[in-house]
């Protein structure tokens, strides 16, 4: 099969399994390049674990540290005609790559927010880890069917209190315009809290450890992502934040249950980055755009590796990790400070229809979008003929 991208408004509906290889191998090299990293995780679980943050959290936990790693993500296996999801490839090429180098690594592939997908988790660590000393919570998902009830609840991206207007790029038709969007009601703030917000982490930690698989001192924590003024009307204060908000409580309160345990929860902020979540928030694709260009002309620009290969380092197992008041590790400094704000703000009042391509780095922007999916990558020949067929 020849495989080219088929992009469908804000998502890439195929993946091509040599261009997602290529990709989980460049994140590989960087991590190695690091060289010793000192101290880390042994045995490590990564709920969310085939593409963006998760994906190179397992690398990093892997390749930086020599670390076991068991995955769980959602994704979808090939057949003849159709490509798999690139999660499923990345997941392919991982597990290539740390057989290889004689890591542990499994992965169940199904819904990470069911009581049987926990119960698998815990018989897989049971049988081949015996526990685990890191758990990374890196779900994005825009729905959860409650494990308990079998409601099924969906998320929204809607401003909170008000409405609120503000310039878009539609990737789809190349348009910058204004987009209005509505203020959220207290159902659709419940829901979204439902399933981006921290009940699922503390039902996973509770789990895990009454069927003692936690070891003593395990480290865990979720992603998210607090932005500022240009994008807290759509993200941090909107109906997203609330959910975000949700996991300071859930990481207090894995703390405070799981004390005898000493088990070390702390929620991670990082940066604004081009992954298939991302790319379907409104607004974000603009904001990300201008970013890319400022970040990059000020040396800084960092993708999800790096990002993660720092939070381990400083963070998590740093001696001197930076906490903000709510006790969360920040590694989002370089995007949310005053100065480089400022040079984004400046951006973001020219951009016009008109100037877009100029002013921003759309183009970075795209070129990463493609990327998440195996497009675009350096070395690959996209008029080749590929099996779609891999498997783990
Ligand atoms: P992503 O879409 O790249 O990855 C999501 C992962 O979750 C995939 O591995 C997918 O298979 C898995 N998944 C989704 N639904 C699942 C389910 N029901 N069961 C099992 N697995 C499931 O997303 P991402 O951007 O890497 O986001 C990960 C976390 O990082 C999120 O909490 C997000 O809010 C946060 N974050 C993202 C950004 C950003 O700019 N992308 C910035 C800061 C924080």
């Amino acid at each position: 099969m020849v495989i080219q991208p088929k992009i469908r408004g804000f998502i890439c509906t195929n993946a091509h399994p040599v261009g997602c290889a290529a990709v989980v191998s460049e994140q590989i090299d960087y991590i190695q390049g690091l060289g010793d990293l000192g101290d880390g995780p042994k045995k490590v679980l990564v709920l969310g674990c085939s593409t963006g943050y998760g994906l190179a959290s397992r690398i990093t936990s892997a390749f930086g540290y020599g670390a076991a790693t068991l995955g769980v993500c959602f994704e979808k296996a090939p057949t003849e005609r159709k490509t798999g999801t690139a999660g499923w490839y990345n997941t392919a090429a991982f597990h290539h790559k740390a057989k290889a180098a004689d890591l542990y690594a499994e992965t169940l592939n199904g819904d990470a927010f069911s009581a049987a997908m926990k119960q698998e988790v815990i018989d897989k660590i049971k049988a081949d880890l015996g526990q685990v000393d890191l758990v990374i919570y890196s779900l994005a998902a825009p729905r959860r069917t409650d494990p308990v009830t079998g409601e099924v609840y969906k998320s929204t991206l809607k401003p909170v209190g008000q409405a609120y207007t503000t310039k878009t790029y539609d990737t789809d038709k190349d348009l910058v315009h204004d987009v209005s969007l509505e203020p959220a009601n207290d159902d659709e703030i419940f829901n979204t809290v439902k399933v981006m917000g921290g009940e699922d982490w503390e039902l996973w930690l509770d789990a895990l450890s009454e069927a003692g698989v936690l070891a003593e001192g395990c480290k865990t924590t979720a992603y998210t992502y607090i932005g500022k003024e240009l994008t807290w009307p759509i993200y941090g204060q909107a109906t997203i934040g609330k959910a975000k908000e949700d996991l300071d409580r859930a990481a207090s309160a894995i703390n405070d249950k799981l004390s005898a345990l000493s088990v070390d929860a702390h929620v991670s902020s990082l940066k604004a980055l081009v992954t298939q979540a991302s790319s379907a928030i409104p607004v974000m694709p603009l904001y990300i755009s201008l970013l890319y260009r400022v970040m990059k002309n000020e040396g800084t620009h960092e993708g999800c590796i790096e990002q993660i290969a720092g939070l381990y380092k400083d963070c998590l197992y740093g001696s001197e990790p930076t906490l903000d008041e709510q006790n969360r590790y920040r590694m989002d400094g370089k995007e949310t400070n005053d100065d480089t704000q400022a040079v984004i703000k400046g951006l973001w009042d020219q951009v016009t229809q008109d100037n877009f391509h100029e002013l921003s780095d759309y183009a970075g922007y795209h070129h990463e979008f493609l990327r998440l999916f195996g497009f675009d990558v350096a070395g690959v020949d996209y008029d080749a003929d590929v099996d779609p067929l891999v498997n783990w």
